[in-house]
């Protein structure tokens, strides 16, 4: 297999499009970036070095690809559209022999697989699918301790509740979940006038960088997450009340929490606090 070409090869009659012939596909949420000032500023923020373990999901047909190559040609990419990859390879792979293309689903991707030896912690990029966004974000955060740092681009209201803190309208499960492992920082607004076909909503940048240590550690994370997603089920309900389906009430009122509040209103390291909780009901 070719190194810079890990997956079958694009259908035949694909191989004759160029640049400008591929039509954006709503299923595979393709917005292509086309304003250059929004490019090099996602670029600044990334600082891409020779040196990086760097990989983009998503490349489509390389308006972020280009620059990212010119600092660090050893980049590689994930992108599903098979309709791309030879826009991709006969653009690049001439100019940068070391660039790899992965012809996959980035949700079903084993991204631990591109880490090298000796292991190179990752940094990851991408003006990532909006329809996918979510559960990819919780595919990548279960490789946090074999990644550097990612800077994606997202809607501006999934950037909103990934940052959100307690008592904020946005605060959620996205948000706990991704502060349990990452540092979060909305970095710029992007408007939709940046892109072609334009997308209906705002988007934004956001850098996460996974921390080294957990500033707080649960017992159990698949725990934490059962008990995030079932206190937002109903978030108008107070925690007590939704614990319930979780906990006996005797147990509840154990608690070192107040749980006669909504689930906005307390923090993640309360949060932990009850996961462990309950984490230990469940051992017995
Ligand atoms: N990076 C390009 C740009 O900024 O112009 C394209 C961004 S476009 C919003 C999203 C890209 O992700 C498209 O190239 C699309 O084909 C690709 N994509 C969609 N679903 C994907 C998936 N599950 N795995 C990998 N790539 C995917």
């Amino acid at each position: 297999m070719a190194k810079h070409f890990a997956s079958k090869p694009a259908a035949k009659k694909s191989s004759a499009q160029g640049l400008n012939e591929h039509r954006a596909r709503k299923r595979f949420g393709q917005n292509f970036l086309e304003d250059d000032g929004i490019i090099r500023r996602i670029i600044k923020c990334i600082s891409p070095k020779a040196e990086d373990n760097l990989v983009e999901i998503g490349p489509g047909k390389g308006a972020i690809t280009q620059h990212l190559l010119e600092a660090c040609p050893t980049l590689q990419v994930v992108e599903l559209d098979r309709d791309l990859i030879p826009v991709l390879l006969s653009q690049f792979i001439a100019r940068y022999p070391d660039f790899s293309i992965h012809q996959q689903d980035a949700l079903k991707f084993d991204f631990s697989s591109l880490l090298g030896e000796p292991a190179n912690p990752l940094r990851i990029v991408g003006n990532l699918p909006y329809n996918i966004s979510t559960p990819l974000i919780f595919h990548l955060l279960s490789y946090h301790g074999q990644v550097r740092d990612m800077h994606f681009m997202l809607q501006k209201e999934v950037v909103d509740r990934m940052a959100a803190q307690p008592e904020e309208k946005a605060y959620g499960r996205l948000g706990i979940m991704v502060q349990y492992y990452c540092r979060v920082e909305n970095l710029f607004d992007v408007p939709p006038e940046s892109f072609n076909p334009r997308p209906k909503v705002d988007s934004a940048i956001v850098r996460l960088t996974p921390y080294e240590q957990l500033p707080v550690v649960a017992k159990d994370v698949k725990t934490l997450e059962k008990l995030v997603n079932t206190a937002f089920q109903q978030r108008r309900k107070t925690l007590r009340n939704s614990l319930k389906q979780l906990m006996p009430a005797a147990a509840i009122e154990a608690l070192d929490v107040d749980t006669g509040v909504r689930p906005e209103n307390i923090s993640l390291a309360e949060y932990v606090r009850l996961s462990d909780a309950l984490f230990e009901l469940e051992q017995g």
